[in-house]
């Protein structure tokens, strides 16, 4: 515990003095691409963390109560720290940036509703994505009036690579026939890729991964992928495969097949294809087409 604490507080000697600290890897990208890149960037959550269950211990809290403006994304994505993010902002609200301000405000008709949850997995439709980016613009011009030109022309570039990256994932996913847009995955992470590219999504948990796994529900998706004979279905970098396997069980291994791993709440490791937001994306929309975009087997 004690070398934990050593490490924690080393990690935090190392915390921006007035640098950004974003909460996820996804947070951490879009403020990178907006800010030039000798401004330090820190993120609370690496590669694979899964937001829902994040826990801050004390070296996360020091990051967060040194950095001179945090990132987030709300609506609960990250569940466990929202208290302590709230708590924050109620006495600084300069520090606090929430990427979904601009999404409640002006695209509240957008958000998907489980019940009192609205569905924090935006960064699924890069339409929605790119409807935070003007307001961080401005927070991050805010905070460094000095690089206020360079962040307004990023910000301009940024808008338009999304723009770009969404025609281009369309084209790319043109390629599954419509009978196998179901995608089956780990948890409910997806439901603004279905809405915006036409799937339809049957995960195994919920939009939060911190619920247990009901017995009925595997049934009752073994029933549906053996009745409609879906391919494939994906296990997710940032959950555990232990759940989708089962399922695989439950149908038959035959008859099922594991398409790859899709990421989902966290970006893949720096430097590798899947390490910026749009490698991600391009990865998870390749591997669909790989697992989906051929003709069901035969039953
Ligand atoms: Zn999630």
């Amino acid at each position: 515990m004690l070398l934990l604490g050593l490490i924690n507080l080393a990690g935090c000697n190392r915390a921006p003095q007035n640098g950004i600290l974003a909460t996820t890897t996804l947070a951490a990208d879009l403020v990178r691409s907006l800010l030039p890149p000798d401004v330090p960037v820190e993120t609370l959550m690496g590669p694979g963390v899964d937001p829902h269950t994040f826990e801050a211990r004390s070296g996360s809290i020091r990051q967060l109560h040194t950095a001179r403006l945090i990132v987030h994304h709300g609506l609960h994505l990250e569940g466990r720290l929202a208290d302590l993010i709230d708590g924050m902002e109620l006495q600084t609200p300069n520090r606090i940036h929430s990427l979904a301000t601009p999404l409640i405000r002006d695209h509240n008709a957008r958000l998907r509703r489980e019940g009192e949850e609205v569905d924090p997995h935006v960064w699924f439709s890069p339409s929605l994505w790119r409807a935070t980016v003007p307001d961080l613009a401005a927070a991050l011009r805010r905070v460094f009036p000095e690089h206020a030109e360079n962040i307004a022309t990023r910000e301009e570039q940024l808008l338009q690579s999304l723009a770009n990256l969404d025609s281009e994932l369309r084209a790319t996913l043109s390629a599954i026939p419509p009978e196998n847009r179901i995608l089956v995955t780990s948890h409910d992470a997806f439901g603004y890729w279905a809405a915006d590219y036409g799937f339809e999504v049957h995960a195994i948990q919920g939009i939060s991964t911190a619920t247990e796994v009901a017995e009925s529900t595997l049934r009752e998706l073994a029933n549906l992928i053996t009745r409609t004979k879906i391919p494939a279905g994906f296990v997710e970098s940032s959950v555990s495969p232990r759940t989708v396997e089962k399922l695989r069980q439950l149908v038959g291994p035959d008859r099922f097949r594991i398409g790859g791993e899709l990421y989902s709440d966290s970006l893949g490791p720096p430097g590798t294809p899947a390490g910026t937001y749009a490698g991600m994306l391009r990865h998870n929309a390749n591997l669909m087409v790989a697992a989906l975009g051929t003709a069901k087997h035969a039953p």
